[in-house]
């Protein structure tokens, strides 16, 4: 038997994980990604002489399927991810950091040795983490995760330093409008799982460079079909299999197609297939939220006390230190995701801002050299209580989606982009 033919049209996260699944299993696989940069939202931009982000990025211990993938690719994860166990800081403040302890007792040990709130608080997060242990880390109505975390009486403070900020970083969608089911799987199979899956993984290299250029020469070596800087305008049905177009060039049949653009390019690619309107309704619903990431370049020698530091109340969140982390000295990575305050302000006025948090940290900072502040606004769907997302299949035979929007348990993440990925390619297979 010949090996099945299958696209995967888009190589972002999702899209490059379907393709090696697909190889993998045999398949005869091509990817067609509109750009010459693959990565897609977490990809290398060239900025001053550098090589930055489109956006600052960090991945947990919990992402098995893309360290999985990225070992699968010969991209080894140790030097390319700086492991640490779980450390979050808001320097003067709030500390609370994982020993290297067999779980739960880790989790336990950091709670109970957090410096910057009291006892009762500590006793408040182990009680409230042992309930959704009990629970199954389930809820049966979803509900707001400010809502669960005031019915189970957090403080103020542990709402503010560790379950808001972890909320937010995962699920992109403040405590007042995120859901509390996907929180708590993001709980469930980080924090209460073994010790290593609470581990942060800080990139020591761009995000176009982590697993995407790797995924690409790794499928170039098994004869896969890559064509970079092919945007696909059309994906039409019918005898003897599904076919692509991109301006006036086609491309067909194929067995099976993997859909791997991000939802807000679904609409103009399907236009063809009357069938997938109740999936371009549900992706009409979303609301979206945006990242910001603004660099700000100081002298070689300015080093944050940490590699990653909260900011309590400021405009930022968090601050990467690229020297720390990617050889870059003296560059800070300053993130804010979701809707905030910050959006009422120009994007030099809101470096200015970042700096002077930055200086409250670092007394005596410099101006920096340079910033820039870049804006994905489009970042990821806002992740509200009970939302529908698109299945992966769809109405129509041999056509299946990827992507982090597709239904999961994740939220809007590289995990859950990979993992819906590999959902697809084994759909497309089987
Ligand atoms: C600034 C920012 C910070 C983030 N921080 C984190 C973080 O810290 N941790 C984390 O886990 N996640 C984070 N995320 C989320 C994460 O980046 C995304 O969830 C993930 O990258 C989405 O991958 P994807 O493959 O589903 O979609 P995309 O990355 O959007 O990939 C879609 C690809 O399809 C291509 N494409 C589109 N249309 C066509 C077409 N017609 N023909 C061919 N190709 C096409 C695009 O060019 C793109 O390469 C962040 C996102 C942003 C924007």
């Amino acid at each position: 038997m010949s090996p099945r033919r299958i696209a995967v049209v888009g190589a972002g996260y999702a899209g490059l994980a379907a393709a090696v699944e697909l190889c993998d299993a045999g398949a005869a696989v091509e990817v067609f990604e509109a750009s010459r940069t693959l990565g897609g939202r977490a990809r290398a931009i060239d900025a001053e002489g550098l090589v930055l982000d489109n956006g600052a990025h960090i991945l947990v211990g919990a992402y098995r399927e893309t360290l999985r993938l990225m070992a699968r690719v010969g991209a080894d994860p140790g030097p390319l991810l700086r492991r640490t166990p779980l450390h979050l800081e808001f320097p003067g403040r709030f500390r609370i950091k994982a020993p290297r302890l067999p779980a739960p007792l880790h989790l336990a040990a950091a709670l109970l040795g957090a410096r910057g709130i009291s006892l009762g608080e500590k006793f408040a997060a182990i009680r409230f983490m042992r309930a959704m242990e009990a629970a199954g880390f389930g809820i049966e109505d979803d509900e707001p995760v400010a809502e669960l975390l005031a019915r189970y009486r957090q403080p103020e403070r542990l709402r503010r330093y560790l379950w808001d900020p972890l909320c937010i970083a995962a699920l992109n969608t403040p405590a007042a409008e995120a859901s509390s089911r996907v929180f708590l799987n993001v709980l469930r199979d980080s924090l209460a799982a073994d010790r290593s899956a609470s581990d942060l993984l800080l990139p020591a290299t761009d995000f176009s460079s982590l697993f995407p250029e790797p995924a690409a020469a790794w499928l170039d070596a098994r004869g896969a079909r890559f064509l970079r800087e092919t945007r696909i305008t059309a994906v039409s049905g019918g005898e003897p299999g599904l076919s692509l177009s991109a301006g006036e060039a086609s491309f067909g049949a194929f067995d099976a197609v993997v859909l791997a653009v991000a939802p807000y390019h679904l609409r103009r690619l399907v236009s063809q297939l009357p069938a997938l309107a109740p999936v371009l309704e549900a992706v009409d619903r979303f609301a979206w939220e945006p990242i910001v990431t603004a660099y700000l370049a100081y002298p070689e020698q300015v080093r944050l006390p940490c590699p990653m530091a909260g900011v309590a109340d400021g405009h930022a969140q968090w601050i990467f230190d690229r020297g720390q982390l990617c050889g870059q000295p003296g560059l800070m990575a300053a993130v804010i995701s979701a809707h905030g305050r910050h959006e009422a302000l120009e994007p030099d006025a809101l470096a200015e801002r970042i700096h002077g948090e930055i200086a409250a940290m670092l007394p005596g900072l410099p101006r920096p050299r340079w910033h820039r502040v870049i804006t994905e606004r489009r970042a990821t769907f806002a992740c509200t209580p009970g939302i529908a997302r698109p299945a992966t299949a769809t109405p129509v035979p041999g056509l299946f989606l990827a992507g982090d929007y597709v239904a999961g348990d994740y939220p809007a993440t590289i995990e859950g982009a990979v993992r819906s990925g590999v959902a697809a390619a084994r759909a497309a297979i089987a």
